[in-house]
Parts: structure tokens; C-alpha cells; sequence
């Protein structure tokens, strides 16, 4: 298999530091967004509600106010007009003066709208007029009632001198004058309550003829002198500049003139109003307009603050889905890989994938497998001895043990043979301690050489004492054993000039069995072996001897 096609089946490198920092600032930037839309969208209701408390609101109401004010103007306007005293005129008047003061304080202070203070100006200008006409009208009101009264006066002097006149006249021109003065009054009232110019003019023709055949008749007949003085002060009462009918056609053409100033008046003032009306229309509108404008804003805000707020939820499953199968799941199945492995079983960990946690199973496998090693490496030194390479009095112990056991199960035998060299305190003396290793070595060579079967141990016993393990071995197969082993030691002719037994290297042996007859366990047997290694030295070395109760 090639590098590349190698790099091709090996699983992408994903970075899980990568996905959760890049995951995790996204969510946090959706969640910033979403904060930052969430505080705009409130401060633009803030702002809203506050032009709208602030401004829009109260001018609604102010020009609501103003609106109310300027009919109850309108009304005062048409009290003034319709005013048939002083007293009346001056209440409207002050009504008038109160409602527009209100009127210019109210709208200089809110509005700062120039063209609704001229308007007011204006009103309050042509007001002022219309007053002075009342005035007028109502000076000449009284003129002609003053005139009606003096007419009345001059018709009841009249009347008193009819008795006097009667007795004389009969149907005479006494009689006449009378009749005709009386007609002539009647007519007076009657051009009082006339609403025409024209009729008045021509009344005034009338009077003018009334006057001409009253004076004829005044000529004639009793009290002639009376009868003209009052014909002339009725004439005077009429006709002159300052008599009835030239104050009647005043008070009409004055009657004209406050109508139309009145109408002028009342459409200022319902302009003004409509102005308000449309001013607070206006206001309505841009509060609506705002509100909608906010409410639209506010719409689409939301949406999107629901899109990044589903956006953000996809994302934080999406992560928590991530993190439960890359992570928790592999991190899991590390756990139960790190337990068993713990456990003894002989697992290596494999997790799926390329990132952190495939680098931490690597690791791992990488950690146990140094440690194995090194238990491996421990477990050898600690069963082997160290200058010849066979096993040591740890590993004898622990085969002893299960090879008795062993034979127990088995009801066989197994045969120990326990050795030490002959006179090696001498050798070392004379040869150095490095010769004694060497002669050491060769002699576990020896003996291992000497054994035959696969299940057969040596192992280093103590300083040059060496124990064999011969399993379904009696005491026969044991001596031939240790006859072979003997054998291959004399073979080697490791020289010994300082020996008490042969210029060669020797050795004693013990041997002991434990059998189905008569089982020993480790110690006895060892023991045993032990005591028949003392009989084989006391009996001058270089031989072996066999426990005595052994078969
Ligand atoms: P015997 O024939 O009665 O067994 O006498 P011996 O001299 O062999 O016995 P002794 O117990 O008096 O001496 C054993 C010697 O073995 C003492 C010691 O110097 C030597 N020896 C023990 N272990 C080692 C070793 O690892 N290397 C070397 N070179 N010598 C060792
Ligand atoms: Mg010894
Ligand atoms: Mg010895």
C-alpha cells in the first residue's frame, strides 16, 4: 500500500477545538445579534412612546382644547352680535377677550405656528371692529328709541287736543289733521320694524307728502299754532338728520354692515378652527404613520429575531447532538476501552475518526503499550536472575507451587533436585569473584543442557545453589536426571586446582519427591532436598543423595 492511497483511507482530519470554538462563536454571535435586535427594537418603542407622551398626545389634546375654545368664541361673537344692551355687549365683550387670550397664549406656547398667531391677530383686529360696529349699533338703537319715545310723547300731546278739535270739527280739517297724524305715526311704527332700505327711502317720500298735507290741515281750522308747532317738531323727528327714518336707514346699513363683519368674524374664527382640526388631524396622521411605520419595523424585527433565534436553537441541537456523537459517546466507549484494558483484557483502543480523542486513544494505546513493555521487562527481572539468565528463587517458588499442584490433580510425582557447588568459596578466593560468575554461568548452562523435557525448570537457588523442577518425575527419573547433570558438569572441566574433591568443578545434590503417596508441599519438599544435599556433602560431595523417605 502506497503513502498516498494510505492518506486517502485515513478518516479526514476534523478538529473538535475548531468545531466548538467556531460553533460556540456563532452561537454567541447569534446571541449578541439577538440582544442588539432585541434592544433596538426597544429603544425605538422607548423613543415612540415618548414623542407620542410627549408631544404628539398633549398636542392632540391642546388642539382639541383650542378647537373648543374657538366655538365657544364663535358663540360669544354671535352674543356680542346679537347684544341689545351695554351690559350684554360688555359681557360678550369680556368672554371674547378671556377665550382669545387663551387662544394666543396657548398656541405661541405649543404650536410656534406663525401663520396661526396672524390668524389670531387677524381675529382679534377684525373683533375689535366688530365691537365698535355693536357700539355704533346700539348708540343708534337707543337714538331711535329716544326718537320713538319723543314721536309717542308728540302723539299723546296730539291726542289730548282732539277732544277740543272734535267739538268743532266734525269731519272738518281739524278732524283731518288729526286722522292724518295718526296715520302718519302708524306708518313710524311700521318703518321701525322694516329690514329693506328701499322701503325706508320710500317711506321717507311719504313722510315727506304726510308731512306737506298735515301742515295744510294744521293751517286750517282751531289751534292752528299747536297744530303746525307739533306738524313741524314731527316733521323735525322724521325727516331730519338726526330723526327717525335717516337713523333707521343707519341702523339698517349698520344692521348690514355687522351681519357681513359678523360673517367675517365667524369665518376667521371657523378657519382658525378648522386650521386646529387640521393641525391635530395632522398630528393623528404622523402618530399613525409613526405607530405603523413602528409596528411594520417591529414586525420584521421579530421575525428575524425569531429566524436568528431558531437559527441559534438548530445550532445549539446541532452542537449538543455533535458533542453527544463525537464526543460523549466516543469518550464513553475511551472509558470502557481504558477500564477493560485495566481490567487485563487484551484490547487496543480504537475510536473512529481523526481529532483530539483519536489522538488521546493513540496516546493511550501508545501508554499502555510502553507499559506492557515495561511490565513485560519488569516481570522477566523479576523471574530471571540476572548473571545467568535462568530463573530465579521467585519464579522457583511460584513453579514449585503450581507444579505441586498440578501433580496433585494429576496424582503424579514431581522430583526436586537441589544443588551446590563443590568448595566454590575456594574458588572464588583463588580465582576472583569475577572466575566464580563466569563458573557460575557455565554450570546453569550446564544444567540446563542436562534436561530433557520441556516441562522440566532450573533456577538460580541462592549464590551457587541451583534447584531443578522435574515434573511426573519419581525418585528414578530423578536420579537419572541428576546422573545427566553431573555428567554435563565433569564434561565441562571447569578447573578447580583448589578443590578438595577433583582438580574440576563438582557438585553436591540433593534430591526429594513428592508424590501421590506422600504429598510435600513446597517448603518440606525443599527441605528435604536440602537435608539429602548435607548428607551428599557430608559424604564427600560430588555425588547426590535422595531423601530417605522418598520413593
Ligand atoms: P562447600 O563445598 O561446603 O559447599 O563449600 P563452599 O565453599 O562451596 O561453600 P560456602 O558456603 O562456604 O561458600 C560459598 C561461596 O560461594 C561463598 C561465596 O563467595 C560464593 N558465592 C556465592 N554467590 C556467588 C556469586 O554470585 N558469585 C561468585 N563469584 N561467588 C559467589
Ligand atoms: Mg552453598
Ligand atoms: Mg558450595
Amino acid at each position: 500500500m502506497t503513502a498516498t492511497s494510505q492518506k486517502g483511507m485515513q478518516a479526514r482530519r476534523v478538529s473538535l477545538i475548531r468545531v466548538f470554538s467556531l460553533t460556540g462563536s456563532t452561537i454567541l454571535a447569534l446571541f449578541l445579534l439577538l440582544c442588539w435586535l432585541t434592544y433596538s427594537s426597544l429603544l425605538d418603542f422607548k423613543a415612540m412612546f415618548n414623542d407620542v407622551a410627549e408631544h404628539s398626545l398633549p398636542d392632540i389634546v391642546i388642539s382639541s382644547q383650542l378647537y373648543g375654545q374657538s366655538s365657544r368664541l364663535l358663540e360669544a361673537t354671535e352674543q356680542l352680535s346679537k347684544s341689545t344692551s351695554e351690559a350684554a355687549k360688555r359681557v360678550a365683550e369680556q368672554n371674547i377677550a378671556e377665550y382669545l387670550d387663551y387662544l394666543k397664549n396657548i398656541s405661541k406656547k405649543r404650536f410656534h405656528n406663525e401663520f396661526l398667531d396672524l390668524q389670531l391677530d387677524i381675529i382679534s383686529l377684525e373683533i375689535s371692529e366688530f365691537t365698535t360696529l355693536i357700539k355704533q349699533k346700539l348708540l343708534i338703537n337707543q337714538q331711535l328709541k329716544d326718537k320713538e319715545n319723543a314721536i309717542h310723547k308728540l302723539h299723546a300731546v296730539a291726542l289730548a287736543l282732539e277732544p277740543q278739535l272734535q267739538e268743532n270739527a266734525q269731519l272738518g280739517a281739524d278732524y283731518q289733521w288729526s286722522l292724518q297724524l295718526s296715520r302718519t305715526i302708524t306708518s313710524v311704527n311700521r318703518s321701525l320694524n322694516m329690514n329693506r332700505l328701499q322701503e325706508v327711502r320710500q317711506l321717507f317720500r311719504q313722510f315727506n307728502n304726510d308731512i306737506e298735507v298735515l301742515k295744510k290741515y294744521a293751517e286750517r281750522g282751531e289751534h292752528q299754532d299747536q297744530k303746525l308747532r307739533l306738524t313741524n317738531n314731527l316733521a323735525q323727528l322724521i325727516l331730519q338728520d338726526e330723526g327717525l327714518l335717516p337713523l333707521k336707514i343707519m341702523q339698517l346699513r349698520i344692521d348690514g354692515r355687522v351681519i357681513g363683519r359678523e360673517n367675517f368674524v365667524h369665518n376667521l374664527i371657523q378657519d382658525f378652527a378648522r386650521l386646529l382640526e387640521y393641525s391635530a388631524k395632522e398630528t393623528e396622521q404622523k402618530v399613525t404613520d409613526q405607530l405603523s411605520k413602528t409596528v411594520q419595523r417591529t414586525n420584521k424585527e421579530i421575525t428575524l429575531i425569531g429566524l436568528v433565534l431558531t437559527v441559534g436553537i438548530v445550532s445549539l441541537v446541532l452542537m449538543i447532538l455533535f458533542i453527544q456523537k463525537h464526543v460523549i459517546i466516543r469518550l464513553q466507549s475511551l472509558n470502557n476501552l481504558v477500564k477493560s484494558k485495566i481490567k487485563g483484557d487484551d484490547i487496543t483502543a480504537r475510536i473512529k475518526g481523526n481529532d483530539e480523542i483519536t489522538d488521546l486513544a493513540n496516546t493511550f494505546n501508545l501508554f499502555t503499550q510502553t507499559i506492557e513493555e515495561q511490565q513485560i521487562k519488569l516481570e522477566h527481572m523479576s523471574l530471571s536472575d540476572g548473571l545467568t539468565g535462568i530463573a530465579n528463587r521467585r519464579a522457583l517458588d511460584i513453579r514449585l507451587l503450581h507444579d505441586i499442584e498440578l501433580s496433585i490433580r494429576k496424582k503424579s510425582h514431581v522430583a526436586i533436585l537441589l544443588m551446590d557447588i563443590d568448595c566454590f568459596k575456594l574458588y572464588n578466593d583463588n580465582y576472583g569473584h569475577a572466575a566464580g560468575d563466569e563458573c557460575l554461568k557455565i554450570i546453569a548452562t550446564c544444567i540446563k543442557h542436562a534436561l530433557k523435557r520441556s516441562s522440566d525448570f532450573v533456577a538460580r537457588y541462592g549464590g551457587e545453589e541451583f534447584v531443578c523442577i522435574l515434573p511426573d518425575t519419581n525418585l528414578a527419573g530423578a536420579k537419572d536426571i541428576a546422573n545427566n547433570i553431573m555428567h554435563s558438569i565433569s564434561e565441562a572441566k571447569v578447573k578447580h586446582e583448589y578443590s578438595t574433591v577433583t582438580p574440576f568443578i563438582t557438585i553436591s545434590m540433593g534430591i526429594a519427591v513428592s508424590g501421590p503417596d506422600l504429598v510435600l508441599l513446597p517448603d518440606k519438599l525443599l527441605s528435604r532436598a536440602d537435608k539429602a544435599l548435607y548428607v551428599a556433602k557430608d559424604h564427600g560431595k560430588n555425588q547426590f543423595c535422595s531423601d530417605d523417605t522418598t520413593q
